[in-house]
């Protein structure tokens, strides 16, 4: 028996997915395939434990899927070992810390108000109560001070180094990182959640070359189930991990989501994802550039995102910025942008990403449409119901949310 009621909102997620332009950097639409997994009757299983080392019986088919999911993610990122089970990104990072930390060992990390996350040692995270955390931090350019991360290193001397970011626009120099990390005998950890699809496209440098452990989601750029998961090249540090997934931290694994995960693997492996993430790339650098000519200030970008300072280019504040395009059907979040004066519930900026319009079908010509629409509206030098309409002729011709 159905619940009605329910059944209405679910239709009224897909009228406003199918009918805004999704800028969230780390959204995305999974598909047919991997949403069917998801809501498949592999959800009825319990299976705590690892392939071949379960608690429960009738494991056999689960322990093919499990096995599965973790051969594609190791040949997808070229790692020695994976763990598949992490419920989400937080979860992964939490098993992490917890398979190579004692509580109260220190972790030098980039905060969240430069383009950190929440689970990296925020005040409102576990990270910081179990953890003690300090933070390195961005340049004048806003990018990754290593000069200033080394001091940072010699000085606190922590246990784990973290780089991986929400809300970085530009590679990373992993090289660099290690070297400092060897100095001061600390292992190094990278979370690649945002960045995990160009990774596996190979259009950004992969970690697993230089961290000894990369956690990630799977539901941002990878386009797969929102879950976690975590790589290593250490067969100690797996052994660990595993045992701080389960029995420490989780107990049943999601294994319908596991499955998906594993055809978001088989999937990001094809040669059509490789152009799409390709695609993925040019569309963001397009709308950044647009943005620069029209004299907008914002940060560029050398991925899927990039920051787009509202105060100084419109004055308006990323909370009005978020408000404002909402009403005419874009949908952003506001953005802590370098150094900024604004609290995190007002901020300076916005965070434009073109991960999930991309596998919309959304093209070059769309990304520079769009930066035109945001400009134009927040300029307020077109009226609401013009922008709708801009906004309309766009969306109409993206792909239909169900048929990706
Ligand atoms: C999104 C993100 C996470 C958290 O993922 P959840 O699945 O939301 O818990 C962790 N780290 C980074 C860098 C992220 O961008």
């Amino acid at each position: 028996m159905k619940d009605n009621e329910l059944f209405k909102f679910l239709n009224d997620e897909l009228e406003r997915q199918n009918n805004s332009i999704e800028l969230i950097a780390s959204e995305n639409f999974a598909s047919k395939e991997v949403r069917e997994l998801c809501g498949s009757i592999l959800t009825n299983k319990y299976a705590e434990g690892f392939p071949g080392k379960r608690y429960y019986g009738g494991c056999v088919n689960i322990d093919n899927i499990e096995t599965r999911a973790i051969e594609l993610v190791k040949k997808l990122f070229n790692a020695n070992y994976a763990c598949v089970q992490p419920h989400s990104g937080t979860q992964a990072n939490m098993i992490a810390y917890y398979a190579l930390l004692e509580t109260g060992d220190k972790i030098l990390s980039l905060s969240l108000d430069e383009g950190g996350h929440l689970s990296h040692g925020s005040k409102v995270s576990f990270s910081s109560k179990y953890y003690n955390v300090e933070f390195y931090h961005l340049n004048a350019f806003g990018r990754i001070d290593y000069e200033g991360l080394k001091k940072k290193a010699l000085e606190y001397k922590p246990k784990l180094i973290l780089a991986g970011f929400s809300a970085y626009p530009f590679e990373i120099d992993y090289k660099a990182i290690k070297e400092i990390a060897n100095e001061v005998n600390a292992y190094f950890m990278v979370d690649m959640a945002h960045i995990a699809g160009l990774i596996a496209a190979k259009e950004l440098n992969n970690p697993l070359k230089y961290a000894d452990i990369v956690t990630s989601t799977t539901h941002k750029t990878l386009r797969g189930p929102r879950g976690g998961i975590i790589l290593t090249n250490s067969e100690e540090i797996i052994k660990k991990v595993n045992k701080a997934c389960f029995p420490a931290l989780q107990g049943g694994p999601l294994e319908n989501i596991i499955a998906a995960k594993a055809q978001c693997f088989y999937e990001a492996l094809t040669d059509s994802y490789k152009e799409y993430i390709r695609n993925v790339k040019e569309n963001t650098l397009a709308c950044s550039n647009e943005f620069t000519r029209l004299g907008d200030i914002n940060s560029g970008t050398e991925n899927h995102l990039f920051l787009l300072n509202t105060i100084d280019s419109y004055k308006v504040n990323g909370k009005d910025a978020q408000e404002l395009l909402e009403e005419i059907g874009i949908t952003v979040n506001k953005n802590m942008l370098p150094n900024d004066k604004e609290k995190p519930s007002v901020t300076s900026g916005i965070r434009i990403g073109f991960a999930a319009l991309t596998t919309r079908g959304a093209t070059k010509f769309d990304a520079i449409n769009i930066a035109d629409i945001i400009h134009d509206y927040l300029l307020k030098n077109i009226s609401k119901e013009e922008a709708k309409i801009r906004v309309k002729n766009i969306v109409k011709n993206l792909k239909k949310v169900e048929e990706i």
